[in-house]
């Protein structure tokens, strides 16, 4: 049993062990971001569509649950580019709540379209939103976002703080800094001021660990992400903002009929992981996730590349 649109679970620092929902089916976004894990955008768009039915994710959904994994700590709505550009956002949130009450949703945007009173509605539906906005600057904004025509980021940031002002639950924003590119006073400023308006419970300044759609090498200062985590998370009180303990799933008892290679290969696509973040996640014993990346090597379907933070391996899909 293979599933096109369910994927891991996946590690996340945020979210602990968190169910991925793609609710695109290929990169489609509104950005084209320099530094994008996923790869380059194939279809740069800022129209929403029905571009994966709820239906399919339905039935997909109702399949795992049938197959009594443990429960993940998140079900989490993103994939391989921007989830509110599915004009079914709403909808699948509720259906998701009907299938599985008890586990938290969670919405990863990069906050664009949020000033459609629509997308608005829709996204409030969720328990836990993760925006991300790196830069105030609209020329750092076209640098490294590459927006579609049309996008202003004026009205970007007033969608945001108009948003943040309805949502009732957990916000948690994430800041990506590339030097030489959105790490300016001028924006170091300007995000101060809006972390103070946006109010969040959590804000994480982070750099590129791993190559990018367009930026190869990963260009990561940890000394300059520390001085401006300090800066920008200082207005941030300590409202439950971490995410819950990592549950594991190691010793679960898996299915058999599942094929876990390409439960493997549809994780990798929406993230490169290490094979030790893969075993945790989906449960299964590091030499046989090893044993099967080696065949997907060997097939050419993944690669092995070099954390530059960690210096650890982790795995992607060779594109
Ligand atoms: S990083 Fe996010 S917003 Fe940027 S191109 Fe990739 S999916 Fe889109």
């Amino acid at each position: 049993m293979s599933f096109k649109y369910i994927f891991g679970p996946v590690l996340s620092s945020r979210l602990g062990r968190s169910l991925g929902v793609d609710l695109l089916g290929k990169k489609i976004c509104d950005f084209d971001c320099l530094y994008c894990e996923v790869g380059k955008t194939e279809v740069h768009t800022l129209k929403r569509a029905v571009y994966v039915s709820r239906e399919e994710i339905f039935e997909e959904l109702q399949k795992w649950f049938a197959l009594g994994l443990p429960e993940p700590d998140f079900i989490t709505l993103g994939g391989q580019g921007e989830p509110c550009l599915n004009q079914d956002l709403g909808k699948i949130i509720q259906d998701i709540k009907r299938i599985a009450p008890r586990i938290p949703v969670a919405v990863l945007t990069n906050g664009s379209l949020m000033m459609d009173e629509q997308v608005r509605q829709e996204i409030n539906l969720a328990d836990v939103v993760l925006p991300s906005l790196d830069t105030v600057i609209e020329t750092e904004f076209q640098k490294l976002n590459r927006p579609c025509p049309g996008l202003s980021l004026k009205e970007i940031i007033a969608g945001l703080l108009a948003w943040r002002k309805e949502f009732k639950g957990k916000v948690f924003l994430e800041i990506l800094l590339v030097p030489g590119i959105n790490d300016s006073l001028e924006n170091l400023q300007g995000l101060q001021e809006f972390c103070l308006q946006f109010k969040a419970h959590r804000v994480d300044v982070v750099g590129m660990t791993r190559p990018g759609a367009y930026l190869k090498d990963c260009v990561f200062d940890e000394k300059l992400i520390n001085e401006w985590k300090k800066i920008l998370q200082s207005g941030v009180e300590s409202r439950g903002s971490r995410a819950k303990s990592r549950k594991s799933a190691a010793g679960s008892t898996y299915p058999n009929q599942l094929n876990w290679s390409e439960q493997i290969l549809a994780s990798l696509t929406r993230r490169p992981q290490t094979k030790e973040d893969l075993a945790l996640a989906l449960g299964m014993d590091e030499k046989e996730v090893k044993k099967i990346l080696n065949q997907l090597e060997g097939k050419k379907i993944v690669t092995k590349l070099y954390d530059c933070k960690s210096a650890k391996e982790f795995y992607t899909l060779k594109r």
